[in-house]
């Protein structure tokens, strides 16, 4: 039974991580997973893990190395 606590607990952490958002450290861009970036093909709802990396900043046109979690 305390390992049901524990699954739970995780999957809220996780639920939190994915709707983070993500700072271009060059531009200061905000990437927000709520609205995704269309113009660079990715749907809303995307969270910043799951951008392929060849997704660049389309502010400034840097990689995702060049993000941080805000
Ligand atoms: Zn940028």
């Amino acid at each position: 039974m305390d390992s049901e606590i524990e699954t739970e607990d995780k999957t809220d952490s996780r639920r939190g991580d994915i709707m983070d958002k993500w700072v271009c450290i060059v531009c200061g861009y905000v990437y927000n997973p709520e609205e995704g970036d269309p113009d660079g093909g990715i749907d809303p709802g995307t969270a910043f893990e799951d951008i392929p990396e060849s997704w660049a900043c389309p502010l400034c046109g840097v990689s995702k190395e060049n993000f941080e979690r805000q």
